[in-house]
């Protein structure tokens, strides 16, 4: 037991400490004796944590004095250890030692670790006076131990042990065998966005306060409350031990436990408690995994809108994968050859000739493969790397015009930018600037935004938009209807081109619904002034209305699907009324 207490302090073969040294010059002065020392005694050594007069910092703990203290957790005195049967041949007395006296130092658990001793070459008696200050000694230095170990592995708001204390005590179960099958159950009470409201209305201090009752709250109610870890914010976890069977229904008390609570009366807040539970053995444990899956499964509860879920490989594997395409993409607009761009080429409906094609892009991912731009476009364009990515589709979309410009097949390229393209500052301007350096006229390039992206219109985005549709760039609504349902205030917009998004598309070719839909969308966008064009057309019959109904151009796999560039060039020149369009 000692021996895992030392651990769990930290002790074993940390390097002397000042402050321990501060206390055996202490003792020596009181004691005025030439030698004094605080030593721990480990299962075959004894060891000083500091010492005044001796030189080795290691002696053999066989027969030594300290050893006795730290077995018997007794205060020993050997007025002169040449007297004494057990110390008469020991190391200490044939260094010279005769006099010892030791106080045991003993943690509030009651575990005797070593001893605080003083030491001299003269026989000696002790008075009770200097016991009881060798006692007061031993207390100071379990008072330093104690705090050193406190300091980084207790919360100090809520007085929790935390995640650092969390991973020691893993590894020190897993050293122990403890046996069996464990869970750590991870309880969050706030969301992250309530997390942030929370502490911008009632402040941090009262946040902190918050988090402190529920500490005290769940170690009140809870069978285990050492079990008990502070995460942050306002998330705990608890470890438990039983079978599979029952740990769901544990689950449930616990989040029936945290959801009665009443939380601080002066600023009523409510909570949204979730609990997640992660499966471990402690063989292959890591604290920091154990946290993670934990975590993972309390964020899938609330993704999902239930208060327990069980930590589930497959959606955790879709986090991951999700934060390697994070991760990766930065290396990937470095790399020469996972990034390059598919032209689909657009059929205008009144000339039968492509004059404009859509630039996607593709990722071939050195280990996932190929990756959807639906799949990584979405995650990439939350973080400040979609400045990055539209730069790098800009020009390439920019080289990509002049070198057909040069091989006599002039066509405009639309490519998709972000909505928070348009908040960047400067973004118009660096578009423009791109144009004029590689002597491209504005109206070649065309840029595509969504619906949501637009709806967002804040001062600056509009200001852009207006002074590239003012510069020439052609402007163009992607996947309209499917959000906002933006019919209404088109007619604001800064935009020339309208693409109907392909759910409404797809079925034309079925039924009157969608046709009535698709017709109202393209004669009010129309008269709105606004080129229409359609997406995902799979199909002649649908191609047929679309022409029928004044549809100004159409895209989509009938046509062509998204190619090479230099598949695009000898398409849109191939194409003639009448002739099999599909690839
Ligand atoms: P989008 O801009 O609406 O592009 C059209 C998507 O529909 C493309 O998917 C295209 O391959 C697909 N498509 C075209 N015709 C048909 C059809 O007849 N049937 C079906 N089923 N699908 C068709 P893709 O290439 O997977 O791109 C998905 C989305 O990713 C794009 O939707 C766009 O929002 C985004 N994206 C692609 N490249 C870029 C880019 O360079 N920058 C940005 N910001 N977004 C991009
Ligand atoms: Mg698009
Ligand atoms: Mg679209």
């Amino acid at each position: 037991m000692r021996l895992s207490t030392l651990r769990q302090l930290n002790l074993l073969d940390t390097p002397p400490s000042e402050s321990f040294d501060r206390i055996t010059r202490m003792a020596i002065k009181l004691f005025d004796l030439p030698i004094a020392a605080v030593s721990l005694t480990d299962h075959d050594r004894q060891w000083f944590k500091s010492r005044v007069g001796v030189d080795h910092w290691e002696i053999p703990r066989f027969k030594a004095c300290c050893g006795e203290v730290a077995d018997t957790s007794d205060f020993l005195v050997v007025p002169d250890l040449l007297q004494s049967a057990t110390y008469q041949n020991s190391v200490l007395a044939e260094s010279g030692v005769r006099f010892y006296a030791g106080a045991p130092l003993t943690t509030r658990d009651g575990y005797t670790l070593g001893s605080m001793c003083v030491l001299g070459h003269e026989p000696r008696q002790i008075t009770d006076d200097e016991r009881a200050l060798l006692r007061d000694m031993a207390a100071m230095v379990m008072d330093q131990i104690e705090l050193q170990h406190a300091f980084g592995r207790l919360d100090p708001v809520t007085g929790l042990p935390n995640r650092n204390q969390f991973s020691e005590d893993i590894e020190d179960m897993r050293r122990d065998q403890r046996e069996g099958q464990w869970y750590a159950f991870h309880v969050d009470l706030f969301d992250e966005n309530q997390i942030r409201s929370l502490q911008r209305v009632i402040g941090l201090p009262s946040f902190d306060t918050m988090a402190h009752e529920v500490a005290d709250y769940l170690k009140q109610q809870l069978q285990y409350p050492e079990r008990l870890y502070y995460i942050g914010g306002c998330q705990y976890l608890y470890l438990v031990t039983g079978s599979e069977a029952d740990i769901y229904n544990t689950g449930r008390s616990l989040w029936q436990l945290v959801n009665e609570l009443v939380l601080n009366e002066s600023t009523p807040v409510l909570h949204t408690p979730v609990v997640g539970i992660a499966p471990f053995e402690l063989s292959d444990a890591v604290g920091a995994d154990i946290i993670r899956t934990a975590h993972s499964a309390s964020e899938d509860a609330r993704q999902a809108g239930q208060d327990v879920v069980l930590y589930s490989q497959k959606l955790d594997a879709e986090h991951r994968r999700r934060f390697s395409i994070l991760h990766d993409f930065r290396h990937a607009l470095e790399s020469q050859e996972q990034l390059y761009l598919h032209f689909q080429p657009r059929l205008n409906l009144s000339t039968n000739k492509c004059h404009s094609v859509e630039a996607l892009l593709r990722w071939q991912h050195p280990q996932l493969g190929a990756i959807s731009p639906a799949e990584f476009i979405p995650l990439v364009e939350s973080t400040s790397l979609v400045r990055r990515l539209t730069d790098w589709v800009l020009h390439r979309c920019i080289d990509q015009i002049k070198y057909w410009h040069r091989q006599g097949c002039p066509l405009q390229v639309a490519m998709n930018i972000s909505g928070n393209n348009l908040n960047e500052p400067g973004f118009a301007k660096r578009i423009l600037l791109a144009l004029q350096a590689a002597d491209v006229d504005t109206r070649w390039l065309e840029l595509e935004l969504t619906e949501s992206a637009i709806v967002s219109h804040s001062k600056l985005a509009m200001q852009q938009l207006n002074t590239l549709r003012d510069a020439g760039v052609s402007i163009a609504i992607d996947d309209f209807g499917t959000g906002y349902n933006t019919l209404t205030y088109l007619h604001d917009l800064p935009a020339h081109v309208v693409k109907i998004d392909r759910a409404f598309v797809r079925d034309l070719d079925r039924g009157t619904r969608n046709q009535a839909i698709v017709s109202a969308m393209v004669s009010m966008a129309q008269q709105l002034g606004y080129r229409v064009v359609a997406e995902g057309v799979e199909n002649e019959p649908s191609c047929a209305y679309l022409r029928d109904i004044g549809c100004d151009e159409i895209q989509g796999f009938w046509y062509s699907k998204p190619v090479p560039a230099d598949e695009c060039c000898a398409l849109a020149r191939r194409y003639q009324p009448g002739s099999t369009l599909v690839t």
